[in-house]
């Protein structure tokens, strides 16, 4: 009978997850909606990656190659790595799951800072680990914070650079140091989600200190440059060894076919994504000043979204112009769950949607402030 009363439970740390919520996608006004919540290119994909994926089409029967080999290939030959030490993933939110799944258990640590990208946490609790979570510095990843949290439980070390929500990056010099700083059985995991965008001559998205170390796993995703999103497709860079560990616990056929051939053809069009890169510096440069300009803070980003912070008033928080522009059909992003409880996130637009959001706040700071 007290069979009756039992039920499966999850394991320690599953409930413990607040669930992953995605940028909103529709607006609440009745024109056109400009989703600027989920730092999508605004640009869409290469037209010959969706010409790649109708010739995939005639042929949905087959499995896709397991290996995702022409995709591997590309990319290796884009940046001179051997294939050998790629593996592609469901996005590469698969990655960083796989990494937690293979490298964390009960009892261990893992290293996030305090506005870190809250995938990494979540996959850290899916694995009954703890997530150590160490402040960050001029909303900026802190070298020194991170090591003076390392214990002999520590793991992994997750950081994001360039980072999101922030847009903030930590030159080379620096990830070097973190890594120098960490004992060779901590997992420094970069994910280098935004490094197409950036245009520093000190930042590196880390292919040396990967080639070089055997601890050290850089990820990547076409989700954000390349426009592939919707079909989720991310890849990891890292030492023979752990590549191992990932080729035996991924899914078979993690990748779908679609995807390996869109993908490919992507990472080959570099004249799109110069293009894109192009546009987007000019808008990020324009919206940073501008929205200065209304009095607005704006975290400098090398991305392809900016963090806007709102005036601590009543009628003007973040959470009014969440509403106002959403109004008005301009969504952004709600980053309360990164820590940044008045401010939102706004992805880089079309031109139309850029210079709207623009305006839209310039008359939203401008009003009245609302007496309760
Ligand atoms: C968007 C993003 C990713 C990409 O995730 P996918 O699963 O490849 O779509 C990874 N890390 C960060 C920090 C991101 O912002």
């Amino acid at each position: 009978m007290s069979e009756l009363m039992t039920k499966p439970t999850p394991r320690p740390g599953i409930m413990d997850i607040a669930a992953y919520v995605p940028g909103k996608s529709h607006g609440t006004g009745a024109g056109k909606v400009h989703k600027l919540s989920s730092n999508e290119t605004p640009l869409g994909p290469s037209p010959k990656a969706v010409a790649a994926i109708q010739a995939v089409a005639e042929h949905l029967e087959l499995y896709p190659d397991g290996q995702s080999s022409a995709l591997r290939e590309a990319i290796a030959a884009k940046y001179g790595l051997n294939t050998s030490n790629i593996i592609c993933g469901n996005g590469s939110d698969e990655l960083l799951g796989l990494l937690a799944h293979i490298y964390l258990g009960h009892g261990d640590e893992a290293i996030i800072t305090e506005h870190g990208f809250l995938v990494y946490k979540i996959q850290i609790l899916a694995n009954g680990a703890t997530p150590v979570t160490v402040k960050e510095k001029d909303q900026t990843v802190d070298v020194d914070a991170i090591l003076a949290a390392v214990t002999e439980r520590t793991k992994i070390v997750f950081i994001a650079n360039p980072a999101n929500p922030t847009g903030t990056y930590i030159p080379f010099s620096e990830v070097r140091r973190l890594h120098a700083g960490l004992p060779s059985n901590v997992l420094l995991v970069l994910d280098a989600a935004y490094a197409e965008y950036v245009r520093r001559n000190d930042y590196e998205a880390g292919l040396e200190l990967v080639a070089e170390n055997g601890n050290v796993v850089m990820t990547r995703t076409f989700s954000k440059i390349y426009g592939l999103a919707a079909l989720r497709v991310g890849w990891l860079y890292g030492p023979h060894d752990i590549i191992d560990a990932l080729e035996r616990v991924r899914g078979p056929f993690n990748l779908n076919a679609p995807a390996i051939a869109a993908a490919t053809a992507a990472v080959k069009d570099d004249a799109f994504t110069r293009a894109a890169v192009d546009f987007n510096t000019g808008w990020i440069e324009r919206l940073t000043s501008e929205l200065t300009a209304l009095g607005l803070t704006v975290t400098p980003s090398v991305t392809n979204f900016v963090l806007i912070h709102f005036p601590d008033e009543d009628g003007k928080r973040a959470a009014d112009a969440d509403r106002y522009l959403s109004e008005r059909g301009y969504i952004l992003r709600a980053v309360a769950g990164y820590g940044f409880p008045n401010a939102l996130r706004m992805s880089v637009g079309v031109e139309e949607a850029n210079l709207g959001v623009i305006e839209a706040l310039k008359a939203f700071l401008g009003r009245e402030a609302k007496t309760a």
